[in-house]
């Protein structure tokens, strides 16, 4: 038995920000972030929508990127004086993930992140409010998905929480706040929702069900992100839709080993952050020819290959084919290689060799191995990892 679960309802298209107002309730908390949904007037709007639909609204503000566990506990203690029926999270992929933990925090007061960490085994949500999310990145999906993720800066701890009880209700998908995000970030999401669609299609819990969407991500994506990048704003609408039906994919079939590599490398060095997007970009290509040493993996990236019309008469080819396709589609977005070359070199070459034992234990242990169609030993991680960094091809 498997399970494939959605948001009930997704609006979708230019001005869909305005089905708001057809929500039914008496109540909306909107969590937004730090600031560009206002400067924008997103969140006038937003609010004006509601307040249509005959609804007290309160605003929780402010949510960092990475979102703490101190920001849910506030913003579930302003929802639990409020009393909201409609939860509203608003913005990239952080005060969306915040809300949903916010949400569990609303219903179950007396819950503990310790009791949330076990995948798939929240309580029952929707016994006080429904949740309705509107991205504004067109990258983590996070919309249309059963995850979040919660930092406990105190313990340098963070926290996924995965459970289709904080699969939202509702999902607006309007690329009118897409057309907002900067340069790098588009390139960045836009890569990050890419590998969530490789990973999804090539994951051991793929199906029937999230094949297609997979599949048709990785094509619009392929035609639409540089273009998106470049500034055509139809593209940028595309890559909207494009990020969310990845989304869908990698919601129920889950990811692999190019995310666990991005989760335990991301805040790893004392040089910064390497952000997420872009090292999912990095992995990529080399996580791909390791697992092409699976058969079955190998002849699904050459699907990908043919699905996408690149060249090659052999699995071998095809799936060399998509790995330079990856590379040359991290050039034009102006990705570098490999860590090495990451913001011009803030990643350490000695503290990465020293840290690389640990780091590659944690990536091994991370929620997104379990469904990647090879599981790396010790000795193959860290030989990814260090290949990573210098950007080197993988043969093993
Ligand atoms: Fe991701």
């Amino acid at each position: 038995m498997a399970r494939f679960t959605l948001p009930r309802d997704l609006y979708h298209g230019k001005g869909s920000l305005e089905e708001l107002k057809n929500l039914t309730g008496s109540k909306a908390i909107v969590v937004v972030g730090g600031g560009s949904m206002k400067r924008f007037g997103f969140l006038d709007r937003a609010v004006s929508y509601l307040k249509e639909a005959g609804m007290d609204v309160q605003l929780f503000e402010n949510v960092e990127p990475d979102p703490s566990v101190e920001t849910v506990m506030k913003g579930a203690k302003m929802m639990q004086e409020f009393g909201p029926d409609w939860i509203v999270a608003m913005g990239g992929g952080s005060p969306i993930d915040a809300a949903k933990a916010m949400w569990a925090f609303y219903e179950y007061p007396e819950t503990t992140f310790e009791d949330l960490i076990t995948p798939f085994s929240f309580p029952t949500l929707r016994t006080k409010a429904r949740f309705c999310a509107i991205p504004s990145t067109s990258g983590t999906a996070t919309e249309v998905t059963a995850f979040s993720v919660i930092t406990d800066y105190n313990k340098g701890i963070k926290y996924p929480l995965a459970d289709f009880n904080i699969t939202p209700d509702v999902a607006i998908v309007d690329p009118d706040l897409a057309e907002t995000m900067p340069k790098k970030l588009t390139a960045h999401t836009g890569m990050d929702a890419m590998t969530h669609a490789i990973e999804a299609y090539v994951s051991t819990l793929h199906c029937d069900y999230t094949d297609p969407l997979a599949l048709h991500a990785i094509k619009m994506i392929h035609n639409d992100l540089k273009k998106s990048y470049d500034g055509d704003m139809d593209a940028r609408d595309r890559m909207h839709n494009a990020q969310c039906l990845a989304g869908m994919a990698f919601s129920n079939a889950l990811l692999g080993i190019v995310h666990s590599m991005a989760h335990k490398t991301g805040a790893a060095y004392s040089g910064g952050h390497i952000v997420h997007g872009c090292a999912n970009a990095m992995y990529l290509p080399g996580v791909i020819q390791y697992n092409a040493k699976n058969e079955e993996a190998a002849l699904r990236y050459a699907e990908i290959a043919d699905f996408i019309g690149l060249d090659g008469a052999s699995t071998e080819e095809k799936v060399a084919a998509l790995v330079a396709e990856i590379k040359a589609m991290n050039d034009m977005l102006d990705i570098p290689k490999c860590i090495k070359d990451y913001e011009g070199g803030i990643i350490d070459e000695k503290e990465f060799m020293d840290k690389l034992p640990a780091v590659a234990e944690l990536a091994i242990g991370d929620a997104c191995t379990g469904s990647n169609p090879r599981i790396p030993t010790q000795d193959e991680m860290e030989k990814l990892l260090k290949a990573c960094y210098y950007g080197e091809d993988i043969n093993f």
